[in-house]
């Protein structure tokens, strides 16, 4: 097994008492890095984010059904949200990826307090229903993993224990990230719950230990004494699903009044998604084109 691969396993443990998520994910974070050119502490924000999100994203049922994050504690990161699929890829972007903050006292980056702990934990289950699924925490901490355990436990009811790690190199660059979530399911019984509480205070440390096993290494150094079944192997993935056709329906919802506007005073329009900085140009024909397909719209 290639340990500088990343990896997301899915399985069991004691025969389905419980199920866990393991993610080894520093290439897909050292991307997200690139793309969104993030500071330090922003770097952790943005991997620990899309780190659960690939997690949560590949608990999907369907190739078009999406997870979404979104985590708004109005701290000086601003807004970070972070979609993920079935496929175990992801896109993110957060509002102020160059902030830059003191390391906390312990010498770690300093993710609640770029995040900000005054606010909400978003997480929407677009499955493909005409209303996405919605549920909404106050956020704990802002460290996120600790804020995905609060969901969890009070939006869905499910026990969680939660763990999110990125580990970044003075140069900037990410060493090593990755994640774990397991989840008690009902009829578990105490001595399985013991011996995942007993599991917890090693994990505070994942990015160090998910640089030194890589992900089926540490899945089983963790949790081998207790019936590890691996059901799926993926690979996560940064990747963006925009597409010049996705930006030229958001132009047409946005009606023919707005559209009149573009095409009238800027004789075009220049759109730049938020998620890869991809930029689509149309000139006034093409603007044109798409303000009669808004008046045709119902
Ligand atoms: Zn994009």
């Amino acid at each position: 097994m290639d340990r500088s691969q990343d990896i997301l396993l899915r399985g069991t443990l004691g025969g389905g008492q419980a199920r866990a998520f393991v993610i080894s994910s520093r290439n897909m974070v050292e991307e997200a890095r690139r793309v969104h050119d993030t500071s330090p502490v922003c770097t952790a924000v943005l991997g620990r984010v899309i780190s659960a999100a690939a997690i949560m994203g590949c608990q999907l049922k369907n190739d078009e059904d999406r997870l979404t994050l979104i985590l708004d504690g109005k701290g000086p990161a601003g807004r970070v949200v972070a979609t993920a699929a079935r496929d175990a890829t992801v896109k993110a972007m957060l509002e102020n990826p160059q902030v830059a903050l003191p390391v906390r006292a312990d010498g770690k980056l300093d993710v609640g307090g770029a995040v900000g702990r005054d606010g909400m934990l978003t997480v929407v289950w677009d499955q493909g229903l005409k209303t996405p699924y919605t549920g909404k925490t106050p956020l704990v901490s802002g460290e996120v993993a600790e804020d995905l355990a609060m969901y969890y436990t009070t939006s869905e009811q499910t026990p969680s224990m939660v763990s999110l790690g990125v580990q970044v190199d003075p140069d900037g660059s990410v060493l090593s990230a990755g994640g774990v979530l397991v989840q008690v399911m009902p009829g578990c019984s105490e001595s399985m719950i013991a011996d995942l509480e007993m599991r917890a205070p090693v994990l505070a440390d994942i990015s160090r230990l998910m640089g030194e096993y890589g992900g089926e290494g540490l899945a089983e150094a963790l949790f081998g004494e207790l019936e590890w079944e691996i059901l799926e192997r993926m690979e996560p993935r940064w990747k963006c699903d925009c597409s010049r056709e996705r930006i030229e329906r958001a132009l047409i919802s946005l009606g023919a009044q707005e559209l009149r506007t573009m095409i009238q005073e800027d004789h075009g329009a220049e759109l730049t998604c938020h998620f890869c900085h991809a930029s689509y140009r149309f000139d006034e024909k093409e603007l044109r084109a798409l303000l009669t397909e808004a008046l045709a719209a119902p």
